[in-house]
């Protein structure tokens, strides 16, 4: 498989205080790839950087060898829930559309083709019934399946999902295995942030393991060892009958065994700065 995606050396802050740090990171054509790391690892920000929504502090990211700024048609973005205003008043149909504006220019009208894979999209999803209903209306995980297909109608080379599993109903859940399943078959390159690490585990061909910086990148086997989780997760890490089991996606304030300082959470770390104190 030829290389899509590199990240060199990237570094992303928020106002001087850094989210990544020199991350270098090549992805495989037709990857699936879990992102994982606890909360405050960046994953977030490792997307936002990906689609052009964050400026880099340093480092270069390339598409097919070319800087990413030139390609952002390709790439489609499902953020996280909360960060989407789902008050806005815009029709299912009409944010499944908005998948076809990136290759238009200004006003200009959708084609019959167009049209045809939005309605294809939505029919993928099992929302084409929903497509006249304003976002805000629906439930949860009809708002996700929404933007998967808007995703979907998008025809992207390469797939970001920020944590499609989180607060998901089951139907949705397993729709979006489905839509992960068909992409493999057209060799779409798939990276998605989940706190799930069995799922990870048992249906990504790759994780990216961060906190910060990357602490490792590979098949899940080589990823996910105890020093590399260790690294990742700290106290929020228990070894039970050999296996290692994340307990808690924050310190819960407590800080890690390796000390507050090596938590990231934003109990421990508050956005103004302030040294890893405990709020
Ligand atoms: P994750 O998605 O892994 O939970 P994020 O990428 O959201 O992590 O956050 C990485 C770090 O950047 C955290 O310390 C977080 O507090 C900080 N951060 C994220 N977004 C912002 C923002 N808009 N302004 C300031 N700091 C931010
Ligand atoms: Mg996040």
């Amino acid at each position: 498989m030829n290389e899509l995606l590199e990240l060199r050396n990237v570094s992303v802050s928020y106002g001087g205080r850094p989210a990544l740090d020199s991350v270098n990171l090549s992805i495989a054509h037709g990857a699936q790839v879990a992102v994982v790391g606890p909360n405050g690892a960046g994953k977030s920000t490792l997307f936002k950087a990906l689609v052009g929504l964050l400026p880099l502090r340093s480092g270069q990211i390339l598409i097919h060898g070319r800087p990413a700024a030139e390609y952002s048609d390709p790439v489609a973005y499902v953020p996280q829930r909360e960060e989407v205003d789902w008050r806005f008043p815009v029709t299912v149909a009409d944010v499944v559309a908005m998948g076809r504006y990136g290759r238009r220019r200004w006003l200009k009208r959708l084609s019959d083709a167009d049209r045809e894979l939005v309605l294809k999209s939505l029919e993928r999803l099992g929302i084409a019934n929903l497509a006249r209903r304003p976002i805000g209306e629906l439930s949860g995980g009809q708002q996700q399946r929404v933007f998967l297909a808007r995703a979907l109608a998008q025809e992207p080379h390469v797939l970001l999902l920020d944590e499609p599993f989180t607060g998901v109903d089951i139907a949705t859940r397993k729709a979006t295995l489905e839509l992960l399943s068909g992409l493999r078959a057209r060799s779409v390159t798939v990276l998605v942030s989940t706190h799930d690490l069995d799922l990870a585990a048992g249906r990504f061909d790759e994780v990216v393991l961060l906190n910060g910086r990357l602490i490792s990148a590979g098949p899940p086997r080589e990823v996910f060892t105890h020093e590399h989780l260790q690294a990742a997760f700290g106290g929020q890490m228990v070894v039970i009958d050999g296996k290692a089991i994340v307990v808690d996606q924050c310190c819960g304030g407590h800080g890690p065994v390796g000390g507050v300082d090596s938590c990231r959470c934003d109990t421990c770390e508050p956005p103004d700065g302030g040294g890893g104190e405990i709020r």
